[in-house]
């Protein structure tokens, strides 16, 4: 069973200078060399789902200008569906601009566009076949109010909820959206911003699961990440690899485990593949380039003996 995965969230286009060493405020540095990757959360953890095997659709909000036209060509040519995509005649597509020097050090600036204009007004969410299981995924790359208004109609349309509450977000949701979501998944940052400080990862994982959050999934880098819920405590360890750009390893993480999950595997089964992915993902770089085919996972995971 191959699962479903519905992606509400931004998609971008990154363009990445690459130069000998970042400009000061007011300062030309010429000479580098330039490349533009398709990017955004929404997208990235789109393509990570699809790749894993997962039939996915996006939902999202693009402008009418070439940028736009190329990222849903580029989400199409990966097999996701687009029907959800919005154009916006006369706004601008999202955009990261990207300098990155020698050393790796990067600065960026974000113009998010059109994403911000994405409105849960009009947006049809079909109701779960009996017998299949749908994961619905979210970010924080569109507005706020989209995000926790999807949630809440993509539950009661029979959808596993994902949240992966990236970039983090300052106010805590209201009741009856905590009550919706079935998996929150964010990294260490994360965690912090939303409940603050506690004694550790684990007691702060436990504040959402208070507030009536089903699952809490924490990811901590090269250190694994671990499922909290009220049935106790699982630990996934990441697998050791020679790691060379992190970036998207987030966003591979919650593709994949909302693949695994929709594809009917146990929390801990996705848990294991999402960390085998992420692991591939940073041994690539760019984000959606380095996301790994589910053979490339099964693979990788045989040759760790797992
Ligand atoms: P984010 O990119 O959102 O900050 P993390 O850095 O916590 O997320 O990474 C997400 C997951 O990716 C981790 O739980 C781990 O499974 C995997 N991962 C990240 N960095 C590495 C690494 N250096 N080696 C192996 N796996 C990694």
């Amino acid at each position: 069973m191959s699962g479903t995965v519905l992606v509400f969230g931004s998609i971008n286009t990154d363009l990445i200078v690459y130069v000998a060493r970042l400009p000061h405020p007011g300062e030309t540095v010429t000479g580098g060399t330039w490349d533009s990757y398709p990017g955004g959360k929404g997208a990235n953890q789109a393509v990570a789902a699809s790749r894993a095997g997962a039939d996915v659709a996006v939902y999202g909000c693009l402008g009418d200008d070439s940028f736009g036209k190329d990222r849903l060509a580029s989400l199409a040519a990966t097999g996701i569906s687009t029907a959800g995509v919005r154009v916006r005649s006369g706004a601008r597509s999202g955009v990261a601009l990207i300098m990155v020097d020698s050393e790796g050090e990067n600065t960026i600036a974000v113009a998010p566009g059109a994403n911000m204009q994405f409105e849960a007004d009009g947006v049809d969410i079909p109701t779960v076949p009996s017998g299949e299981i749908w994961v619905s995924l979210f970010q924080n790359e569109i507005p706020r109010d989209t995000t926790e208004a999807l949630i809440v109609k993509t539950k009661l349309a029979g959808c596993v909820v994902m949240w992966n509450i990236a970039p983090t977000i300052g106010r805590r949701p209201g009741p009856e959206v905590l009550r919706s979501v079935d998996y929150l998944v964010c990294n260490k940052n994360e965690i912090q911003a939303l409940v603050g400080s506690e004694e550790s990862f684990e007691d702060q994982a436990k504040v959402p699961l208070a507030w009536g959050v089903k699952n809490v999934i924490v990811t901590l880098g090269s250190k694994g990440s671990f499922w909290l819920s009220s049935r106790g405590m699982h630990r996934q360890a990441a697998f050791p690899v020679e790691a060379i750009d992190a970036v998207g390893a987030g966003d591979c993480f919650c593709g994949v485990l909302a693949a695994s999950i929709a594809s009917g595997s146990s929390v801990e089964t996705a848990m294991r593949r999402a960390s085998a992915a992420a692991a591939i993902s940073t041994t690539r770089r760019g984000a959606q380039p380095s996301m790994p085919t589910s053979q490339e996972i099964e693979d990788f995971l045989r040759s760790r003996g797992t």
